[in-house]
């Protein structure tokens, strides 16, 4: 038996993160059902940073991440965490407003922005199909993250603090006596006051081993597809570039051009796999909006996306259960916007207050609290599904 003050349960980029903030104060235990870090849903994402990706509360959260991602502390990591790629959001004539307000949000954020027709976005990607779209809006700061030697890096840190990290150590059980709860995995048993439910997909089923109700964050699976570019292309320079309605992203990819049908289908946790009807789709909207050509898919994947139904974050105490800490409902901002999600979850564990930056880009307590309506009523049991604009 291991004791600790924290058990974090989940090695993708959520566990890995709160532990890591966790191990400053105490002695944490994170513990992963993988024999490898990051194997679900941290492994598959596209790795981008933008601050006008997302609903509300995870566009701020990704705005408090950026200092982290991009100066992490000394000794923190031996490789940049972010590289420059930049983003390119295409709209319809109908669309203009929307993309506007987006803007306008931005700027307040303060971050820098280039309005200009579709036909002078041509000089950011010159694949795109200018006639398709009207207008267009560049994110120069929009980034691509390293997620692996963000995790790595984590979790390095994680041990110099004296914490642990195990792997193939799924937990089986979860019990409460007293003050402390006992976690039961395969490499053995742990106890700690307080546990942090960071299983991505499976955090219903955590929340469930814990004898809580339900709360309604479900996985939708997402699928991608990598093609090789049009032969002579120089894509290294291109920017993410997705479409207002979400219905396509693409951007390079080591090399070559990976793209997403911006798919959202309700899945059980599991091993997620690309849905080839997806990847038709996929394909389908590359010739559709691009003058390039898919002769080939090199490679494709898919990845499990967690969502409460407003698609916000589902972070703080358990409304039955103070001692047991949601990190959850990232959707796809979880790379990100992990590092101030997870100072926000430690607050919650630490029972602090919410960390300055972060209350002052108006998150609070109730606005993520996994104790909100839409979360815990089973009325809502089918998350809404809809565009970033709707949950504004
Ligand atoms: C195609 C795609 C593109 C994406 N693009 C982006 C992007 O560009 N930028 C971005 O920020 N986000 C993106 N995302 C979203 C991002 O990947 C997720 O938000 C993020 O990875 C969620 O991290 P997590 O740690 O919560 O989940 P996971 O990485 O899935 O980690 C949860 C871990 O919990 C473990 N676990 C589950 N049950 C147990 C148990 N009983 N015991 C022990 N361990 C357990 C699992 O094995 C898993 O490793 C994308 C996602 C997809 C699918």
């Amino acid at each position: 038996m291991e004791t600790a003050d924290f058990i974090v349960i989940g090695g993708g980029i959520a566990g890995a993160s709160v532990a890591y903030e966790l191990s400053r104060e105490g002695k944490v235990v994170l513990l992963e059902m993988e024999s490898s870090p990051g194997y679900h849903s941290t492994g598959r994402s596209a790795a981008v940073m933008s601050e006008n990706y997302g609903p509300s509360l995870w566009s701020r959260l990704v705005t408090a991440s950026r200092a982290f991602l991009e100066s992490p502390p000394d000794h923190f990591t031996e490789v940049p965490l972010v590289m420059p790629r930049g983003a390119l959001f295409l709209a319809h004539e109908h669309e203009r407003k929307q993309l506007h307000r987006q803007a306008d949000e931005l700027l307040r954020r303060g971050a820098a922005i280039e309005m200009t027709t579709a036909e002078q976005a041509l000089k950011f990607c010159p694949v795109i199909r200018a006639e398709e779209f009207a207008t267009a809006m560049y994110e120069p700061d929009c980034k691509d993250i390293d997620s692996n030697a963000l995790v790595t890096s984590y979790l390095k840190a994680l041990r110099k603090n004296g914490g642990t990290f195990l792997t193939d150590a799924r937990v089986e059980a979860l019990e409460r006596s007293g003050s402390t709860w006992r976690a039961s995995t395969p490499r053995g048993e742990f106890e700690a006051p307080v546990i942090v439910n960071a299983a991505g997909g499976w955090v219903q089923e955590i929340a469930k081993l814990a004898g809580l109700s339900y709360r309604n964050v479900v996985p939708f699976r997402r699928t991608a597809v990598v093609f090789d570019p049009p032969e002579g292309s120089v894509i290294q320079t291109w920017p993410m570039t997705f479409d207002v309605s979400e219905t396509f992203y693409f951007k390079p990819e080591a090399g070559r051009i990976m793209v997403s049908p911006i798919d959202m289908a309700p899945s059980p946790p599991c091993d997620a796999q690309a849905d080839e009807l997806e990847v038709a789709i996929a394909v389908d909207r590359i010739h559709r909006f691009t003058t390039m050509n898919v002769r080939t898919v090199v490679h494709k994947w898919g990845g499990l996306r967690t969502f409460a139904p407003d698609h916000e974050p589902v972070i703080g105490r358990d409304p039955e259960q103070p001692s047991f800490v949601w990190l959850a409902g990232q959707g796809g901002n979880g790379v990100m916007g992990g590092a101030a999600a997870a100072r926000l979850a430690a607050s919650f564990a630490l029972n602090t207050n919410i960390p300055e930056d972060i209350a002052a880009l108006g998150i609070t307590t109730e606005n993520v609290s996994p104790g909100r309506r839409c979360v815990v009523d089973p009325n809502h049991a089918a998350p809404v599904v809809g565009t970033m604009e709707e949950f504004e």
